[in-house]
This record gives structure tokens, sequence and C-alpha cells, in this order.
């Protein structure tokens, strides 16, 4: 059998090995480090965790990413195996040994009589002589690669940055100041008319906040993002404000084509507009608000926004150096790059955020990939699990435009119909979302055995 050459030994890249490997297909890592270096990788280890060493949640009852462990774990996953092995007490969480993590998996991918580890940059495309192919560079691929990448697909395909805008609980927002209307009332179905929730400001609190903008404290960009320079459709918000005061007002707080049920007579001076988030409707991004701002100065800032007082927010936002593709319009369903389907793709450079989603993503790239290589076809996974859910986003469930990338969250499942005899509390929810995925997972599993 033809090896299987996988560009990038991070959580996917090992991953996927792993799996081809299980099936005794023979792979060929190709690893840039030591050779070539990252900013944020420290050590030659395969799977080195850059920053935290938290898997995060490990409860498999009713959380999405303990969820995503437990599917992990069910199909025989190297990185979450190592995770467990090399576990650290943290409470709720999978905290992880990185040295002895990151050790171990690269002493038993080298030790595996089908793995071998070729170190050196791939700095181009994969030959086509290679045959299957499956590019797991990560956040941080190399310049060389991705500007291959960006020349067969295109001048907008490729992300280097990923603009966070913050993210809001829809129950902390204030319903006798914010309103439901998409603007100029486009769109019939209820699901339409709940995609935009809008906050009114007159003009003395619209100065206020263009004030408070430009005085909050910044985080730095560092030496390596400093001369990244900002795609327009990303600006953050206060460096709009700095460009000039009214800027905001004409891009993404402009008050046209929305009526205030609240105050019919007044027309608002600007409008601050968030977005639907999940298909639940339980969370709300504020639209445009992509920030620099420290965390702390964020949520003063954005509770003044009226209708924002009281205001929770799920995720902050945040401008940060992420190379990742349009996934939805490049990729294939069963992850290839349409211009090159010899080519997939797998991990964060997808377009999926954290070490176990990136894992998860290699996990079933290496499996689809051996499965070929043994001329057979792996049915992919229902969108109710996580791993389907996941691949789902990145291979056609997300909007091309707004693609951003995403960390595993029940709102990528698809509804549930009816939960415990019509109760559909929080927590009940949750449950059921992981129990359907757990028993879609284990169908899935014995299916693809016989497939
Ligand atoms: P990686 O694990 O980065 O692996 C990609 C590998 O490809 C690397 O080893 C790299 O050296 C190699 N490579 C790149 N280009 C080439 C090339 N051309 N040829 C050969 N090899 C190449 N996630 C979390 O869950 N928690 C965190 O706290 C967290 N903090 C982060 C902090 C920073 C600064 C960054 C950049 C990312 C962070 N992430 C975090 C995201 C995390 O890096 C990813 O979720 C995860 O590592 C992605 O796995 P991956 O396999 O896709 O990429």
């Amino acid at each position: 059998i033809d090896p299987i050459h996988i560009v990038g030994g991070g959580m996917a890249g090992c991953e996927a090995a792993w799996q081809a490997v299980q099936l005794g297909v023979p792979v060929v890592i190709h690893e840039m480090r030591p050779t070539v270096e990252t900013f944020a990788h420290q050590t030659e280890g395969l799977a080195e965790l850059v920053c935290s060493n938290s898997f995060r949640s490990d409860d498999d009852t009713s959380n999405a990413v303990g969820l995503l462990h437990w599917e992990m774990r069910q199909a025989n996953g190297l990185i979450i195996g190592m995770g467990d092995k090399h576990s650290l007490p943290a409470g709720g969480a999978l905290a992880v040994d990185r040295d002895a993590f990151s050790d171990d998996v690269t002493a038993t991918l080298k030790a595996h009589p089908l793995v071998t580890i070729e170190r050196g940059e791939v700095a181009g495309l994969p030959p086509e002589e290679w045959g299957r192919t499956i590019v797991a560079t990560g956040p941080l691929t190399s310049p060389a690669l991705a500007e291959a990448v960006l020349k067969v697909t295109g001048e907008d395909s490729l992300a280097f940055f990923d603009a966070i805008a913050p993210i809001v609980h829809a129950d902390s927002i204030d319903m006798s100041k914010a309103w439901f209307q998409s603007r100029y009332d486009k769109g019939e179905t209820e699901e339409e008319r709940t995609a935009y929730l809008n906050c009114p400001m007159d003009e003395a609190q619209y100065e206020a906040f263009i004030d408070a903008l430009l005085e909050a404290p910044k985080t730095e960009f560092k030496e390596w993002e400093a001369d990244t320079p900002y795609f327009d459709a990303c600006l953050p918000i206060e460096v709009m404000a700095e460009r000039g005061r009214e800027t905001p007002r004409w891009g993404p707080m402009k008050p046209v084509g929305l009526t205030n049920p609240h105050q019919p007579d007044i027309k608002a001076h600007a409008i601050v507009q968030l977005r639907r988030e999940n298909a639940l409707g339980t969370l709300y991004n504020i639209v445009g608000f992509q920030t620099k701002m420290k965390y702390g100065a964020q949520t003063d800032v954005f509770r003044s926004i009226p209708g924002l007082e009281g205001a929770e927010f799920a995720r902050l936002g945040g401008i940060h150096r992420n190379t990742f593709l349009n996934s939805p319009r490049l990729l294939g369903p069963r992850m290839e790059l349409r211009a090159r389907p010899d080519l997939m793709f797998a991990g964060q450079v997808t377009g999926v955020e954290g070490y176990v989603e990136s894992a998860s993503m290699g996990l079933l790239a290496g499996r689809i990939a051996a499965y070929e290589a043994l001329g057979r076809e792996l049915p992919l996974p229902p969108q109710t699990t996580a791993i389907g859910a996941l691949l789902n986003h990145i291979t056609g469930g997300a909007e091309e435009e707004t693609f951003q990338p995403m960390n595993v969250n029940f709102g990528l499942f698809p509804p549930l119909e009816n939960v415990r005899g019509g109760r559909r509390g929080k927590k009940d929810r949750k449950i059921a979302y992981t129990e359907r995925a757990k028993a879609d997972w284990s169908a899935w599993l014995s299916d693809a055995m016989t497939a």
C-alpha cells in the first residue's frame, strides 16, 4: 500500500497518522520543526501544546467538548488516550502534563513500524506524486505553504487572523431597550426575523462610547503580527473610531433601515446590531465589533451600550494570528481541496478551533484517507455527533462570507425534536444532545467497520 503523506506533526497530523496505521496503512509525517520554527512552539516534539495545557471540560454527559473526548476515546484516539495517560488533577477539566504528553506521542509514533517521520518544511503545495496527502499545518502554517495554497485557491480563500466579535448570552440582553429586526425588514420566517437584535444610541451616548473606545487599553500586536496589514473587512472597532469619530456610524453602527418599537418617534443616532450566533438563538455576536481592547475594558465599554448593561459574555472579542481556509467554499465533503482533490486538509487550518477539535478532524481525515488507500469508502459521521457537527461546520454548514473558526458547541448540532416529555431546560437539552450523539457515534463506528 502506498503511504499517506501527512504535512504537520501537530495535534491533527499525529492523530491522522495514528488512525491510518491502526488500519494497516503506512504514513510519512513531514514536520518542519526544528529546521523551521514557529513563534509559538518551543520544542521539536510532535503534538506540542503551544499555550494552555488544558483539553477543557471532560464532562461527557452534558458538555460538547467532553462529548468530543468521549467520541475520540471510542475511536481509539491517540491524542485523547495520551491526554488521559498524562492527565493532571484539574477538577472537571482534562489537563495534561505537556512535556510527558508530547514525548509519549512522539515516541509512540516513532516506534511504530508503519510510521516514517521526516523533518523539514514542505515549502509549497505537496507534489502530486505523493498521492493522497493530508495537510495539517495548523494556525501557524509556514508562509511558503500558505502562499502556495493562496495561488491555487484565490485571493480571499485564506485568512491570516481570526477577528472575533464578542458573543453575548441572549437571556442577559435587556429587551425593554433592544428589539428584534433585520435591516429593512428583510426575512419572512421567524428564524429570519430573530436573526438580528438592535440596541439604539442617542448622540450623547454615541459620543461617550467613541471616547471610551479610544481611551480603552488595548493588547499590543506582537512583533510577528505587526507587519501584517488589517483586512478592511475585519478592522477592530476602535481602529475604525481612530480613523474618524463618525466612521463606525457609517459602518457597523449605521442607524438606517431600523425602527425602535420602544420609541418609534425618535430616530436613533447610532444602532449596534447583534446577530444570532447559533441555531438555538441563545447566543448573539455584536456585529463588526472585533477588537483588541483588553478583556476588562471590553466588558465595561460594551456594557455602556443601551440594552447590554447586564450583558453576560460567552466569549470576548479578540484578533489573533491564525491561518485558516475558507473551508465551506474550498473543501469538499471529505475535507478534500476542490482545486486539488488529492490534498485533504485537517486540524485548525480548516477552521476548527482548539487542541481536541483539531485532533478530532485529524482522526476523521486519517480514517477517510486510510479507507481510500484500502479501496473502501468510509461513510461520513452524522451531524448529530460532535465530530460530524464539526465536519459539517467546515464543509458547508457555515456561511462562506462570515466563516470564522469554531470550538465545538451544541449550536452546531441539528436541533432536538422533543426532549424528555417536552421539558426543554438548558441542562436537559445538553443531556439529550449528548445521548443522541453517543448513540449515533457508536452506530457509525460499527457501520464503519463493515464498510
Ligand atoms: P499544530 O498543532 O500547530 O500543528 C501543526 C504542525 O505543522 C506544527 O508542528 C508545525 O510546525 C507544522 N508545520 C507548519 N507548516 C509546515 C510546513 N510547511 N511543513 C511542515 N510542517 C509544517 N488551542 C487550545 O485548545 N488551547 C490554547 O490555549 C491554545 N492557545 C494557542 C496559542 C497560540 C499562540 C496559537 C497560535 C494557537 C493556540 N491554540 C490553542 C490553538 C492550537 O494551536 C490548535 O488548536 C492546535 O494546536 C491545532 O492543531 P493542528 O494540528 O491543527 O496544528
